[in-house]
């Protein structure tokens, strides 16, 4: 695949402590996403494995994750929660000790912090066969887009999401679990991609 000319996305990511986005491969699983400018893909495999790669390369786990529409990443959270990458291991690695204890109170293991619009740019690559949801593609380069969902168990961040991200609309849901990733497809159900309907938090 080459460059990309629609660039708006959806994808998931956890919150470290202090309210940032942050994604569950690394350098981003412990580097939060940037306020306003991109972040960049970069590829971990070493000389050995035939890296590192131009990020995104076909046949590697390397890119940003994001998906062309909402529908297509809450059937990835629901039917295939192994290749999210949304795992204990994972959330291990990003939150503290009282993430993990709210995490279990709220039966989110397998549900993630936030979901919301991205704006991507450079190259895009197929997903990884091995390593992604279905609908999945990787981009060299992704932004914070328009809208950014948090369940409702979060709500007491929202203030803090909003201000490491200015521009994009931080909506809390009135549900958690599996009920938010039906709120949420109900919230964009009669215009797909475009503005939230929800309320304001
Ligand atoms: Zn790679």
């Amino acid at each position: 695949m080459n460059d990309t000319s629609t660039p708006v996305g959806w994808r998931w990511w956890q919150l470290t402590d202090d309210g940032r986005l942050s994604g569950f491969h690394t350098p981003y699983a412990r580097q939060p996403w940037p306020r306003q400018s991109y972040v960049t893909a970069v590829c971990n495999h070493g000389r050995t494995d035939h890296g590192p790669h131009d990020a995104p390369w076909p046949d590697c786990e390397c890119g940003i994750r994001v998906m062309p529409n909402l529908s297509h990443l809450l059937d990835g959270i629901r039917k295939h929660p192994a290749r999210t990458g949304i795992t204990p291991q994972a959330w291990r690695v990003i939150g503290g000790t009282a993430y993990h204890a709210d995490r279990a109170h709220h039966g989110v293991l397998y549900v993630p912090d936030v979901i919301g619009q991205v704006v991507t740019a450079g190259r895009i690559e197929d997903a990884c066969p091995w390593d992604d949801p279905p609908g999945t593609f990787r981009a060299q380069r992704a932004s914070v887009g328009a809208v950014l969902h948090l369940s409702a168990h979060l709500a007491r961040l929202a203030p803090t999401v909003a201000r490491w991200y200015p521009h994009a609309a931080v909506c809390v849901g009135q549900t958690t679990g599996l009920a938010w990733l039906d709120e949420i497809s109900s919230d964009h159900s009669d215009h797909q991609g475009g503005e939230v309907s929800a309320s304001p938090p």
